[in-house]
């Protein structure tokens, strides 16, 4: 028998939750990369559009959700909920394990989620263009079809090897229309400066980010859109939890353990934001996040002030981090290798409400394997990261005979994805150490906050 736990499309959430009002203490502020002051509203207004820079701040714990975007997200969501019965059954074990699966949606992952309310918000803000950066490219192809729904131009700077290695995820944003530049380019100061030091550069994030922030702060017409991090991303994300936790109650179920993988935290914190706000009115579940061994912020960073880019023109926040120049190893979950992470998602781990594990590339696509040879589903790399911890968490389990609802979500499948699986398949995946020595140093650039 399988379970597949649809929520009527009248029951789709009509507002976001916001858990800036639930947090355990107060928000640190944002500081402004160049005057090391805290930035006020309109300091960001060149690169964001007000009502998004609204959410940012905002103390109101229920934001409605527009007309325009439910209509949208109507194409996809309510995602739905399984109950992983083949697995539970392959890993004899007495627990429960549910998941929720945003590969549904058209880009193939959760990030539309904030993409087309982003696009929204920009559209009615009078945005006539957004400029954005992609590193495997999720959020290149989820921007690019947000920005073709509502008639904004895109242009997507994509990391250089990214670009050259990931062809399809360039076509899928070609397909909706965007214009995508491998990074560095020689569009912008920031690419030029690059290009002229290392013609060669295969680009990075950091690179990416500074040329599409440098496209949006000098034009007028254009803005600037962040895929993950950000508390507005975040909010976004909630639907996915607020949607699980209604399909949930359709089973009379609760989860004890509350999973997903984290790169910048959005989709963590889309499934469980909502779930920690039971957790702060006394409801028992554990949270956790997983992240990889390879770029360990949660687990090994330090919370403190830093930059969001390695070119130090984004905001500072108070973040777990790595140092803004780390460089993790190039492993194939590629939306997981970000140096910082939400500032959200950290203050919670930092107060003890979250809980953070990580793990090696191949037990994670050994996970991966696992769960698709039982739920058939090919997973993207970086959701193989919450499976992995599941997967942990129910043969636990068995091993103390104790029955455990396990929730996690499944951010993505892995269509995109096969030259990691053809890889791992012919044995040619490795695991990396914890990079302790580039770690020790790249913390030793951190900014200076009072
Ligand atoms: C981008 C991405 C992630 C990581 O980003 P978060 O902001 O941490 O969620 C995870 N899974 C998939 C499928 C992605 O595309």
């Amino acid at each position: 028998m399988q379970t597949k736990i649809i929520l009527p499309e009248a029951r789709i959430p009509r507002q976001w939750y916001n858990i800036i009002p639930d947090m355990p203490g107060p928000l640190a502020p944002v500081i402004h990369p160049g005057t090391m002051q805290p930035v006020s509203p309109d300091d960001l207004l060149p690169l964001f559009p007000m009502p998004l820079i609204e959410q940012e701040v905002s103390t109101q714990r229920w934001i409605d959700i527009p007309q325009e975007v439910l209509e949208i997200y109507q194409l996809w969501r309510p995602a739905p909920m399984y109950r992983a019965h083949r697995l539970e059954k392959a890993l004899a074990t007495p627990a429960k394990i549910y998941y929720k699966y945003e590969g549904v949606s058209p880009a193939g992952s959760h990030k539309p989620n904030s993409a087309i309310p982003q696009a929204y918000y920009n559209k009615i803000f009078g945005t006539k263009r957004i400029a954005t950066e992609t590193g495997a490219g999720q959020w290149g192809s989820s921007i690019s079809l947000a920005c073709q729904m509502f008639g904004l131009e895109c242009t997507v700077y994509m990391v250089k090897v990214s670009y050259n290695q990931k062809p399809y995820r360039k076509s899928m944003m070609q397909l909706w229309g965007a214009e995508v530049i491998p990074s560095p380019s020689n569009r912008t100061n920031a690419g030029r400066s690059i290009l002229a030091q290392h013609p060669d550069s295969n680009g990075s994030l950091g690179i990416a980010i500074s040329e599409a922030v440098e496209d949006a702060a000098t034009r007028d017409d254009t803005r600037y859109a962040l895929g993950s991090v950000l508390n507005h991303v975040c909010l976004h994300q909630t639907i996915i939890g607020l949607e699980a936790k209604a399909q949930m109650e359709m089973i009379g179920d609760y989860p004890d353990v509350v999973i997903g993988c984290h790169g910048g935290g959005s989709n963590f914190a889309g499934i469980a934001f909502p779930f920690i706000a039971d957790k702060a009115h006394g409801k028992q579940v554990r949270v956790v996040a997983l992240e990889p061994a390879s770029c360990p912020t949660l687990t090994r960073g330090v919370y403190a002030f830093d930059y969001g880019d390695t070119a130090k023109m984004a905001p500072v926040s108070k973040m777990y981090t790595l140092g803004h120049d780390f460089m993790p190893p190039g492993i194939h979950a590629g939306g997981l290798r970000y140096h910082g992470a939400s500032p959200l998602v950290s203050q919670l781990v930092h107060a003890g409400i979250v809980e953070a594990r990580s793990v090696q590339q191949l037990a994670c696509f050994e996970a991966a394997v696992q769960f698709a040879r039982c739920e058939g589903i090919i997973p993207a790399p970086e959701s193989s990261h919450a499976i992995r911890g599941a997967i942990d968490e129910a043969l636990q389990a068995k091993e103390e005979g104790k029955e455990k609802t396990i929730l996690f979500n499944l951010s993505g499948h892995g269509h995109v994805d096969m030259t990691a699986y053809d890889d791992y398949l012919a044995g040619k995946l490795n695991d990396y150490e914890y990079p302790a020595e580039e770690i020790k140093e790249s913390l030793s650039h951190l900014p200076k906050v009072d």
